[in-house]
């Protein structure tokens, strides 16, 4: 199994997943035009996704699912409350999934799980294909139980660090917008993510990266000596998404 952004950020966010002749977009946060484009730089286009998963309505996460569904006639794949929030256009194109029950998309298993954030009905992932399991978890206010459970003994990791607390408080966002972001249904911080690290069962952790970083009130100078500090390794193994380059394939391998 391996796996890719195309950029991960306020301004956008897609992720690839693939395992085979599977290959899955979670969220498509950029035009349709813009995707394709990004697409292109992994040598891929629309019509090689075998489907989209969307974790929630926000801009950011959404913003190609229409245009891409509709020209491509591909599957998406979404929570009832999520589904709801989506331009009508996208319907004929919907899977509604529980956040509750595991589903496939071809070679690819995928476990859900609900995430506190301001949105109807979002949700996360681990993904599994038998040998390795690998979990997504960004816009989340705060770590529930669940959340820890679901991302224990992952292989590989992307993991939201939006913000860092002074920089955002110290930082030019309007107070209404600072308290959303670092409330309890906005992002996670660097401090409550490389917690998150430190409690969960890592020892299987090949890859691990760091996403959904804000441009304004966060630095990846920042987050990596926490993460690595969490994980007991050097700074340089901790993976950055960009919101203009993502980052490139990263693959699960057995030892
Ligand atoms: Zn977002
Ligand atoms: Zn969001």
């Amino acid at each position: 199994m391996r796996f890719a952004s195309l950029g991960s950020g306020s301004r956008g966010n897609a992720t690839l997943i693939s395992q085979g002749k599977t290959t899955i977009l979670v969220d498509c946060g950029f035009s349709a035009r813009e995707t394709e484009k990004r697409l292109r730089r992994f040598g891929l286009t629309s019509s090689d996704l075998s489907a989209i998963l969307v974790t929630h309505e926000h801009a950011d996460h959404i913003g190609g699912v229409r245009v891409l569904s509709q020209k491509f006639n591909i599957p998406v794949y979404a929570t009832p409350g999520t589904a709801a929030c989506l331009p009508t256009e996208v319907m004929p194109h919907i899977h509604e999934f529980s956040c509750h029950e595991t589903f496939v998309v071809n070679d690819i298993e995928v476990s859900p799980f609900p995430v506190p954030h301001d949105a109807r009905e979002p949700s996360q992932f681990v993904f599994h294909n038998g040998d390795f399991r690998l979990g997504i978890l960004t816009d989340v206010g705060f770590i529930t139980p669940l959340i820890e459970s679901a991302l224990t003994l992952c292989d590989g990791l992307m993991l939201e660090a939006n913000h860092d607390m002074a920089m955002l408080d110290q930082g030019e966002y309007p107070e209404y917008l600072k308290q959303r972001v670092g409330g309890r249904f906005g992002h996670l911080n660097n401090v409550q993510s490389a917690e998150l690290l430190a409690k969960i069962d890592t020892s299987r952790l090949q890859h691990i990266v760091a996403m959904h970083i804000s441009e304004k009130n966060n630095s990846p100078a920042l987050v990596k000596p926490l993460f690595a500090d969490a994980l007991n390794c050097t700074p340089d193994w901790i993976g950055i998404a960009e919101q203009d380059a993502g980052f490139d394939w990263r693959e699960l391998k057995k030892a």
